[in-house]
């Protein structure tokens, strides 16, 4: 209790009033008795010496022996006080309390000495007779032959003063009473310091656990109000700077979780500090089961652990193409950059970025060119071949050479289509094509396909069937390009089915668009085949294909017809039993 300022300060203001008022008491009650003590001496001295010049004439006359004693008796009663008269030699001659007779010289007395002098002698002491302590003054009773005898005149010690016990009570009521209500004072006053401060202790302690929004209510305007204002201030000030940090955090946060690249955060040490969603993402792990673990025991790649290793000891940035599982194999294009604050290095943060698709892509792209120079070359090598062989003298035999000629137009419509394949499937990718959407009756646009390529299956003693299963939703979409990969999907089934195989085309409205099935029964693709099937210039058998007219861009235009329509395509296959390509087309489409 007495570490609180509040009893402190009390203790202090009521010690300091204490001692005061007890000096002041003192100090009165003192005076009071040196005045008490001078007013009854005084009294005394003006008694004694009215007295004295009253017995100057009885001295004179040498009066009866009890004349003194009767005297002192009387006078008593006026004075109030022991009146002792005494001849010069010491002898008692009367005294108003005791029998004289009975009273020792006083001869030795020290105020009967002075006395004896001439002068007033005053002496307090113990009186053995009396049984207390008393205050005498004596004056010598003076005629014309000098000392005749003393007037003793004395009152109890106690006596002196007894008028002012009440004062001296009320000095000590008062002190008391003061003494209670500084108590009272310094406790009230103290409050007023102490209740603020604890006020404060408290708002305090309160935004020291995040309550910011506490303010203190300043009621004064001298230091206390300053110091609940100040903190007040700071508290806004506090709030003020959270609300921007979290901002910020929240901000960075977002980026980070909206962000398809990956993060990764890594300390001093390499253990990780954060990972985005990305990284989750592309690696299956959890943000909480990564921080604080090193990368290699997360990701488990040492070329990575070697990147940030190194990252960690440069001070620029380096960034590196790095083989990863993610689980199965994929490449990413790492940056890294030192985290750094006023003591240096303090860790790396890496940004990962999937490449794959775009390694991929540009394998593709190479793959194309060189795909089309061969395509290309091979025709016209051929061509080539044949025009030299007639120059050479082959156009002199007319059936050589019409059969060479055949084979150069063969070979130039070969060209011709690949060219326009090509074209196409360029239009189709680069979205130069106008596309020409509007409700399409994909009824009549298969019957119509089919019929077109009947002949040909004709040719190869093919069943080429069509069943339409119910009334087909309209589908929003281009005529020419689904009239394009009908056709591609139905030659595909006429080209890879021997002679007298059976090819069908079903269709039905399924989940808000159409649902088309090509099946046939034809050589089949391999499984490992399928998922390439709609690469550029991909086929299972060149020979074959190339044998059947095939540019294998067919697929590829198929693929992209479907992306512009929002479809799909899926393939199942049996080798040697036949294949069903099945695509969907649903009926509206979201705008690209
Ligand atoms: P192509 O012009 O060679 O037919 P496509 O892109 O149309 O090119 O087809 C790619 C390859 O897919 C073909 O070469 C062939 O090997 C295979 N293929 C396509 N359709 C069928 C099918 N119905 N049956 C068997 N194989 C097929």
């Amino acid at each position: 209790m007495f570490r609180s300022i509040k009893w402190r300060l009390t203790v202090i203001i009521f010690s300091v009033t204490a001692i005061f008022l007890f000096l002041l008491g003192f100090y009165l009650m003192d005076s009071m008795e040196q005045y008490s003590y001078e007013n009854t001496q005084k009294r005394l001295f003006s008694n004694a010496s009215l007295m004295a010049s009253d017995l100057k004439e009885a001295f004179a006359r040498e009066p009866h022996p009890d004349f003194f004693q009767d005297y002192a008796r009387r006078a008593k009663g006026d004075i109030n006080a022991r009146i002792t008269i005494i001849d010069p030699a010491g002898k008692v001659l009367g005294d108003s309390t005791l029998d004289k007779d009975s009273m020792a010289n006083h001869a030795d007395r020290p105020e009967i000495k002075k006395a004896l002098a001439g002068k007033t002698g005053t002496a307090s002491r113990y009186s053995t007779s009396l049984r207390q302590r008393m205050f005498y003054l004596a004056v010598p009773v003076t005629t014309e032959t000098g000392v005749a005898g003393i007037v003793r005149v004395s009152v109890p010690w106690s006596e002196i003063g007894a008028a002012y016990n009440q004062i001296r009570l009320s000095i000590g009521t008062a002190v008391l009473v003061a003494l209670i209500l500084t108590v009272a004072v310094a406790s009230s006053f103290t409050s007023t310091l102490v209740v603020p401060l604890q006020e404060m202790t408290r708002v305090a302690h309160e935004m020291a656990e995040g309550k910011l929004d506490t303010t203190l209510n300043v009621r004064t305007n001298d230091e206390i109000g300053a110091l609940s204002r100040g903190l007040n201030y700071m508290a806004q000030r506090l709030r003020d700077n959270i609300r921007q940090i979290t901002e910020e955090r929240n901000k960075v946060k977002a980026i980070l979780t909206s962000m398809n690249d990956g993060v990764i955060a890594v300390d001093r040490n390499g253990d990780i500090l954060l990972v985005n969603p990305a990284v989750e993402r592309m690696f299956n792990i959890s943000y909480e089961n990564s921080v604080g673990k090193s990368v290699i025991e997360v990701i488990r790649n040492f070329d990575l652990e070697k990147l940030l290793h190194e990252a960690l000891t440069s001070d620029h940035s380096i960034t590196r193409e790095l083989q990863l599982m993610a689980p199965e194999p994929r490449s990413f294009r790492i940056s890294t950059a030192p985290l750094t604050n006023e003591t240096g290095v303090v860790g790396v943060v890496a940004v990962m970025r999937d490449i794959t698709a775009f390694r991929e892509v540009e394998r593709m792209k190479t793959d194309f060119v060189a795909n089309v120079s061969h395509e290309l070359r091979t025709p016209l090598t051929s061509i080539k071949g044949f025009v030299e062989t007639l120059l050479d003298g082959a156009l002199e035999d007319q059936d050589t050479a019409r059969h060479f000629l055949e084979i150069i137009n063969d070979e130039a419509d070969r060209l011709n289509r690949l060219i326009s394949d090509l074209l196409s499937l360029s239009r189709i990718e680069a979205k130069q094509r106008e596309i020409h959407k509007k409700p399409l009756d994909m009824e009549k646009l298969i019957l119509n396909s089919v019929s077109i390529l009947t002949p040909q299956a004709k040719e190869k003693n093919q069943v080429l069937n069509t069943d339409i299963i119910g009334p087909l939703p309209l589908i929003e979409a281009d005529e020419d390009m689904i009239g394009q990969l009908m056709i591609n999907l139905v030659d595909n089934a006429i080209k890879y089915t021997p002679e007298g195989g059976q090819i069908a085309v079903c269709a039905q409205a399924w989940n808000d668009g159409v649902k088309v099935a090509v099946s046939d029964t034809g050589i089949g693709i391999p499984r490992e085949s399928i998922p390439r099937l709609f690469e550029r210039f991909y086929r299972v058998d060149k020979a074959r294909s190339r044998e059947m007219g095939g540019t294998g861009l067919g697929l590829a235009i198929v693929k992209h017809i479907l992306e512009v329509h929002n479809g799909k395509i899926e393939v199942e296959s049996r080798l040697g039993k036949g294949s069903t390509f099945t695509f969907y087309i649903p009926v509206k489409q979201a705008r690209a």
